[in-house]
Formats: structure tokens, sequence, C-alpha cells
């Protein structure tokens, strides 16, 4: 079954805002198993947009609207649907008295051209709005089935949840089932060749690999009529890739993040954990404490930025930093062996680079940084050349600072190694 997208507005083709609705339906029409061949973009003009609702018509068999919903003239989605499709519109009175309690819950008046809202094309389908006024519709047209949705994504996603997806699994009879299976330590292209030969030969379940800073998530899925045998389907190939890929998975939920898998780990083995930051200036603390419960093994960090601040604060040696650089795998180390001189945590990570515009040589350019773990007296140093702007170095070496401490941290307990 194929899905096509039309987002309309104005403010959308001039790049006034970011069409998130574009992306969100795309993600969840995959989820549910259909093909999405086409997205449009069109804006509030009724030609227009009788040219681009027919063509998708013609050619896919469910269309998905967003925006225009709206009470004002220059909303105009349901009358061109309710027009292309052949069909008058008429009060629904359920979206009449809903509109009503709308406004009598703000204490607010509506206005006469509030009432439009509660047209809808005859012989509907109408998808109460809990967030808003406007409801949204299916039309089962013969060519399609349209369906409309409000533009306003906190009113779109949950319509689209609740009332949507539920539909749109009830037209294949089917439901999806996917599991993600969660790589750090492994570049993008290499996770894509150890599973190609899957991806090519594999039609249920289904792989896909999606790239992420310093991660690579595989999303397995499948599709059955009962949820049970979906993940039926799943399973083998899940176990396959733990196969392949061993310890550099570090998670296969849904919910969980890098960070907290690092955080798991170190509970698991009950290390207290301390952080020594230069270029990242606390993100890499930050991005630790998104992780609830994290202070039963998080002490505290440290953003030591100046050179001053590397000696007084960590005892960073003056001369080291003058021989070798601030950032340097010599000031890494002694960071890193300072942070746990200083606070007796089991597990230390510093980080020390250049995170640009200014401030790169041909010697060390942007991009350089230098990564240092000690999980009970033993350093690990690592260099890094990261690509990118500021923005991007810091949060890939954030990632790098979190793989790095997994992958010490496993193999002081299990003395296995990772590839370097
Ligand atoms: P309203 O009742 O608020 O007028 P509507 O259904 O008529 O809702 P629009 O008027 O097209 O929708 O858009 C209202 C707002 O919703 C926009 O100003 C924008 O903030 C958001 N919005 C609309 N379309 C999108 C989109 N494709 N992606 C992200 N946000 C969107
Ligand atoms: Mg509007």
């Amino acid at each position: 079954m194929t899905v096509e997208l039309i987002n309309v507005g104005t403010e959308l083709l001039l790049g006034n805002i970011v069409n998130t609705n574009a992306a969100y339906l795309a993600e969840r029409c995959a989820d549910l198993g259909l093909s999405c061949y086409f997205q449009s973009v069109v804006g509030d003009n009724e030609e227009r947009l009788i040219m681009v609702l027919e063509q998708a018509m013609g050619r896919s068999d469910v269309v998905i609207l967003s925006g225009g919903l709206g009470p004002t003239e220059d909303d105009l989605t349901k009358e061109v649907a309710a027009k292309v499709c052949g069909r008058k519109l008429c009060m629904d009175e359920d979206s009449r008295a809903r509109i009503e309690r709308y406004f009598a819950d703000k204490g607010l008046e509506p206005t006469e051209n509030n009432w439009k809202q509660a047209l809808v094309p005859e012989g509907a389908l109408v998808l109460e709005n809990d967030n808003g006024t406007a409801p949204g519709i299916i039309i089962e047209d013969e060519r399609a089935r349209v369906i409309l949705l409000p533009g306003p994504p906190g009113e779109l996603e949950p319509m689209f949840e609740e009332k949507a997806a539920p539909y749109l699994k009830g037209l294949t009879g089917e439901v999806i089932v996917s599991q993600t299976v969660k790589i750090c330590g492994v570049g993008e292209s290499r996770a894509e060749t150890m599973v190609k030969d899957l991806i090519d030969t594999q039609s249920n379940p289904t792989l896909a690999t999606y790239a992420k800073t310093g991660e690579v998530h595989i999303r397995v899925t499948a599709s059955a009529g009962e949820p049970k045998e979906a993940r039926k389907l799943i399973k083998p190939v899940v176990k396959e890739l733990k196969n392949r890929f061993g310890q550099y998975i570090y998670s296969t939920e849904e919910d969980t993040t890098l960070e907290k898998a690092v955080v798991d780990l170190l509970q698991a083995n009950k290390l207290t954990l301390v952080c020594a930051e230069s270029c990242t200036g606390g993100m890499l603390s930050a991005r630790l404490t998104n992780v609830p419960g994290v202070s039963e093994i998080f002490k505290g960090g440290f953003v030591t930025y100046s050179n001053k601040a590397k000696r007084k604060t960590l005892g960073v040696k003056k001369g080291v930093i003058q021989k070798h650089g601030a950032v340097s795998r010599h000031t890494a180390e002694e960071m890193v062996k300072g942070a746990a001189f200083v606070t007796k945590a089991d597990v230390t990570v510093a980080v020390t680079g250049i995170a640009g515009p200014d401030g790169g040589t041909e010697e060390k350019p942007v991009g350089l940084v230098y990564i240092a773990c000690s999980v009970k007296g033993n350093v690990t140093v690592q260099e890094y050349h990261f690509k990118g702007n500021r923005a991007r170095i810091r949060e890939a070496s954030v990632t790098a600072a979190l793989v790095l401490l997994r992958n010490c941290v496993l193999e002081y307990f299990s003395k296995v190694t990772f590839g370097k």
C-alpha cells in the first residue's frame, strides 16, 4: 500500500517554518509498513492544491494532507478536498458541540468563522481534535483515501497516533513491529558492509541502517497478522546481528540511549565517575545527567577550559602543557589522572581538543581531539579527527567519550579488546 504526503502552507514554501510534519508523517508511515514515494509542499492556493491533490490521488492509495484546516480565509484544504472528491460540506453536529465546549472551557466566545471548522465533507469520517478546534477528516474516495490533518504539530501528532494510525493499520490488516539494534564504535559504512547480505536478501523482516553521530542504528521491521508473529520473525535476525556486532551493540531497547547504556554499565559494576572537560565545556556531564538515577554513580564534572584551570584544578603540570600543548595526548592523560587523584572516582574521563573555527594549525588542525579514560588507574588515550563545524565537533567528542568510556570499562572487566 502506498501513501503520499501533501503539506499545505505558503509559510512552508517560503521557508518561514520547517516542514517537520513531513518528517514525522513519513517516519510514522514507514513504521506502519506503508511505502511513501512522493511528498509535496504547496501554498494556500486553490488551483495549485487541486492540481497536486488530483495527481496524488491518481497514483497513491492513501494521501495525507497537513495544514490549512483552520478557521481563516486562507485555510482551504478541506474545501478543496471536498471539491476534488465531489462532496458537499455539511455541518457535523459533534464537531460543532466540541468547538462550543472548547471555547466555553477557555471562557472565550467563538467567532463566526470558527463554525466553518465544524463543516465536513459528506460521508467523511471525522477525527476528533483533543488539542484544538479543527477536526481531522478521512474521505474514502474511489481513487484514494484522503486524510486531512491540522497543521500545528501539537495537534497533528496526537491525532495521527490515536486516530489515523489505527485506521491505517486497519487498512493493511497487518501489524508492523520493529526493533532497533544500537551500535557504537563502528563506522556507518563498515556497519552497512557487515549487514549488506542481510539487507539484500531479507524482505520480511527488512533491515535499514541509520547513522547518528558516532552511532549506527539498525532497524529490523517485520509485518504479520499478529504482533507475536512479527516478533517471532524479528528474533532470529536480531540474534544474527548480535553474532556479527557482539560487544559493539550497546542496546536493543527502544528507549535506551548511549548515555543510559554507559550509566547502566557503571552502575552494574558499582563504579563512580567524574568528567574533566575542556573543549566540550560540560556537555559530556550534561549528557550523562540526562539519565535518571545517574546520581548513584556520577560524582561530578570539571570544566577546565584554561591552562590555568587544568593546572590548578587537576594538577596538570605546567611543563607538560608548555612542551606538548593543551591539546595533546599528554595533557589528556594528565587531566584524567588528575581527576582520579583529586576525586578518588573509579572511572574518570577527560576531553581536550580544538573545536574551531579558530585555533587550528597545520600540525594541530581544527577537529583534533584527545580523549582519555582511566578505569581504576588503567589509562587509555585516544586521538580523534572530527570534521564539521564547532557544534558538530563538540557533539562528536561527547559521543566518542561515551563510547571510549564504555569500551574501557568492558575491556577492564571482561578482557575483550575493541579494534582501535
Ligand atoms: P490553524 O487552525 O492553526 O490555522 P491549520 O490546520 O490551518 O491550523 P496552518 O494554518 O497551515 O494549519 O498552520 C498553522 C501552524 O501550524 C503553522 O503556523 C505552523 O506553526 C504549523 N505547521 C503547519 N504546517 C506545518 C508543517 N508542515 N510542519 C511543521 N509545522 C507546521
Ligand atoms: Mg491555518
